[in-house]
């Protein structure tokens, strides 16, 4: 395997030299012939050939001199165009110095909303961004964008219908089980997560946390040493030096694929939404963490060698006051019983029992909601998950209830009236909303200096990945040309 990556990163140093080649394969100078047939001339006297020595020069100078330029118009018009008239090929990608295989270091700061890198000195993040290639406004998340499915959308390249992963918590219809978050049964979890492929293709893989790392699945066993069990209590600081301990072995035991995950800042955005300063003293903490972490690689000469990836799952939304729909209010026209629904909001998600129908459910909740009498009534709407636009990639799964509503951004949905007022952030919301957006910054031999791309939606990443590590992934949902698009070219 080792090899086969260093074959690829050797195709960079071969680009350069093309014009090279072909200047070496130039025919010889036609001058040189005309000298040598000259000599073969018979002598008749000194003068005559005293003359004809003077005329011969004279002529072979000019006749030299025509033919070097004819040859020159030649060679630069038809013969090696690339020399004149293209623009220069982009930088090659760097070769490892010090590590012998690509290394992905691949980070979620849970919670970070793009544009939270600028609320304060963000020294350390912004170190990567000018070295390094960001999307310039933000990366996109899936629908819904919530923890769950957004990381593991991260790990597959899959959307959450493909992968199984459809919410935070979840019931399957057939069986009639429960999915949350604490949940490591394989039959929930679909496709192929990036730490399986690695270790599929005999590399070594390892996680400090990330939704569905615990989970044994085909080659991923999840080893102790490589694959910590989900405990939030682990200060940042024990997670980023157990990473950096990862480098202090053998060059070869580094992990090819390593994920590394901070709950922070979503923690404080549900508190107090994304405007507070709170949220300003976590952004500039995680910024300290990843000072911590490029201290850490350069002490050990390998922070040029390790590709980091610095991605959020979901962006924050404030939710406060009057922004409230309560389905009770929806009983003039349809009973919404607390238990057809499987989640509130901001992903109304509602499954109503066999015999009724779904087609009849959602008829009434739209006239309900669109009559005007419903506060709040008009920022709800109610779709058969199959009518939901396509862009969300939000039906094909039998885990998706039949029922889904989309709100307005910053509105919540309740059962019924109560006198709870809470501020605070939430998440989860459709996913053109740019509030929703999280962040994109990566660092590495592949990513060009200071680079800015357009934003993606974050189903990319798997190939991503795979193409730094050249390896070949498994089927996703992500585009087979995105990695050629972002990467510094390999040939
Ligand atoms: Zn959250």
């Amino acid at each position: 395997m080792d090899n086969e990556m260093e074959s690829n990163t050797s195709f960079s140093i071969l680009t350069p030299s093309k014009p090279l080649q072909q200047q070496e394969q130039d025919p010889p100078n036609p001058s040189t012939a005309l000298l040598s047939d000259h000599h073969h001339q018979p002598i008749k006297s000194p003068l005559l050939f005293s003359s004809l020595l003077f005329t011969s020069l004279l002529l072979l100078t000019s006749l030299s001199l025509a033919s070097a330029v004819a040859f020159a118009f030649l060679y630069f018009s038809s013969s090696s165009p690339s020399l004149c008239y293209s623009p220069p090929p982009p930088p090659p990608i760097k070769t490892l110095s010090k590590l012998s295989h690509p290394t992905v270091l691949l980070i979620s700061s849970d919670g970070f909303r793009f544009g939270y890198q600028h609320k304060t000195q963000t020294p350390n993040i912004h170190r990567l961004i000018n070295n390094g290639t960001t999307a310039d406004l933000g990366l996109i998340p899936v629908f819904p964008t919530l923890t769950f499915p957004n990381h593991y959308s991260i790990a597959t390249g899959l959307y959450p219908p493909h992968h199984g992963i459809i919410n935070n918590y979840f019931t399957d219809p057939i069986t009639g089980d429960n999915f949350n978050m604490q949940n490591h049964d394989p039959k929930w979890w679909l496709g192929e997560p990036l730490w399986e492929t690695v270790t599929r293709h005999g590399l070594r893989a390892s996680t400090f946390f990330w939704p569905g790392s615990e989970v044994v699945k085909g080659p991923w066993t999840c080893p102790k040493k490589y694959c910590k069990q989900y405990n939030g209590s682990v200060p940042f600081e024990d997670r980023v030096d157990v990473v950096l301990g990862y480098f202090d072995g053998p060059a070869d035991e580094v992990p090819s694929f390593m994920t590394l995950y901070f709950e922070d800042p979503d923690h404080q955005g549900h508190q107090v939404g994304p405007d507070d300063p709170a949220i300003t003293n976590a952004v500039a903490n995680i910024d300290r963490m990843v000072g911590r972490l490029i201290g850490g690689l350069e002490e050990r000469g390998v922070f040029e060698d390790v590709t980091v990836i610095l991605v959020g799952d979901h962006g924050m939304v404030g939710t406060c006051d009057k922004k409230l729909i309560y389905l009770e209010s929806l009983e003039p026209w349809i009973k919404v019983p607390e238990d057809w629904v499987q989640s509130y909001s901001p992903l109304l998600a509602i499954r109503p029992p066999l015999g009724v129908s779904v087609a009849d459910v959602v008829t009434k909740m739209n006239e309900g909601l669109g009559s005007g009498k419903v506060e709040n009534g008009m920022y709800l709407k109610v779709y058969l998950k199959e009518e939901l636009p396509e862009r969300l990639h939000y039906s094909e799964s039998d885990r998706i209830p039949p029922i889904i509503g989309l709100v307005e951004e910053g509105y919540k949905i309740e059962q019924k009236r109560s006198k709870k007022k809470e501020c605070g952030g939430a998440h989860g919301y459709d996913n053109a909303f740019f509030s929703m957006r999280t962040i994109f910054i990566a660092h590495g031999p592949q990513f060009e200096r200071g680079r800015k791309v357009p934003s993606f939606e974050n189903v990319q990443i798997y190939n991503l990945v795979t193409a730094i590590l050249g390896i070949k992934g498994a089927p996703n949902n992500g585009s087979v040309s995105f990695p050629g698009s972002i990467l510094l070219s390999t040939s």
